[in-house]
């Protein structure tokens, strides 16, 4: 048997019939609209936005479309990528039967989005090295899994998941691989995307809330076969992608060198902040990072967290994390804030 996204759609998704709204019905030119019970006087702004916005966002698409290398319709755009993710859900599991695989540690929204959905975890845990252990997913996997979810560059790790053993699941197992890219713009390897030609259960996740400095915008990205861009599209709110968003991420993609001016910049913050934790007795070690933030393993993570606190600086405590003990996880910020977390650092005792 192999991957059919007929045997892995929910009936009910299968049989839907999606929303249609006055811009799903009347998509061309027209001087007067009066089909949407909009306020036509305008809105108390003063840019108007008192049209409902494009549903498929076709602006957006087509410019991600010419800086990813992907036509617009292998391409969902949603409220962030937690959108996305819950979608996948939706779409594809049926809650109380099916079940996806998520290997810690990784980003906490899969577990969080599947228990919303009532769908059961197994959870395969990263080996030591924070790789996949091929041999406890094939074992993992039932006939009601539907979805693997891989992070990389992994959160809270920061390294990048071996490509050969990604594909080894692409291409053995009949459900979707979902390949969380939030940090591929920091990373050394090269995205996925490009593998959407030669794999039909690949979903790729990436966001303009990392590199791209737009979290507050909420823009989030599926890249994926047409077919499952279409499932995605089907289940959406309507007007998922609001029109703010829409027109400040437009204007933001054209500008495609500042953000790579700035990776650059934080690739070397990284470098510099590495170099100088070393330096601390209480760091026993910092893993290897594709990514804006470096995992830092701690004599007592729990001192450290609540030391800097203190001092008014937050860092992410991930103590409590599975193969995460005694770590914190840092973001790189700018060489003043940097300087600021190593400078009081210094002054830190256990
Ligand atoms: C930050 C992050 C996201 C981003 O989610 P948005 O909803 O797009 O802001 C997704 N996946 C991972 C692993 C992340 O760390």
């Amino acid at each position: 048997m192999s991957f059919n996204i007929d045997n892995i759609i929910r009936e009910n998704i299968k049989k839907l019939k999606s929303y249609s709204s006055a811009r799903d019905e009347f998509q061309g030119e027209a001087s007067v609209y009066l089909d949407a019970n909009e306020n036509a006087f305008g809105s108390p702004l003063e840019k108007n936005y008192h049209r409902y916005p494009d549903p498929m966002a076709h602006a957006v698409k087509l410019e991600l479309s010419k800086i990813k290398g992907v036509p617009p319709r292998n391409i969902f755009l949603g409220n962030g990528s937690d959108e996305a993710i819950d979608i996948l859900f939706r779409s594809f599991c049926n809650p109380g039967i099916d079940n996806v695989i998520i290997v810690p540690p990784t980003y906490g929204m899969y577990e969080v989005s599947a228990n919303i959905n009532d769908i059961s975890l197994k959870r395969v845990n990263l080996t030591p090295d924070y790789q996949l252990d091929l041999e406890g997913i094939a074992a993992a996997i039932d006939v009601h899994t539907k979805m693997i979810f891989i992070c990389s560059p992994n959160n809270p790790t920061g390294n990048s998941i071996r490509r050969e053993d990604v594909e080894t699941l692409l291409a053995n197992f009949n459900g979707l691989v979902v390949v969380d890219e939030a940090y591929i713009n920091f990373s050394r390897q090269k995205s996925f995307i490009q593998e959407l030609t030669e794999y039909s259960n690949l979903v790729v996740l990436q966001t303009l809330s990392k590199a791209w400095g737009l979290a507050g915008l909420r823009v989030g990205m599926a890249f994926a076969s047409e077919e499952i861009i279409e499932i995605f599209n089907k289940v959406k709110p309507p007007y998922n992608m609001n029109e703010a968003s829409q027109e400040l991420a437009l204007a933001a993609l054209k500008n495609v060198d500042q953000v790579n001016e700035w990776i650059k910049h934080i690739l070397k913050e990284r470098d510099n902040l590495v170099l100088t934790l070393k330096g601390f007795d209480f760091v026993l070690d910092i893993y290897p990072s594709d990514a804006n933030f470096i995992l830092v393993k701690t004599t007592d993570a729990n001192a450290v967290y609540n030391y800097l606190v203190e001092q008014g600086i937050i860092i992410r405590n991930r103590n409590k994390v599975e193969l995460c003990e005694g770590c914190v996880r840092i973001t790189i910020g700018t060489p003043e804030e940097n300087n600021t977390l190593t400078e009081a650092l210094k002054n830190f005792r256990v």
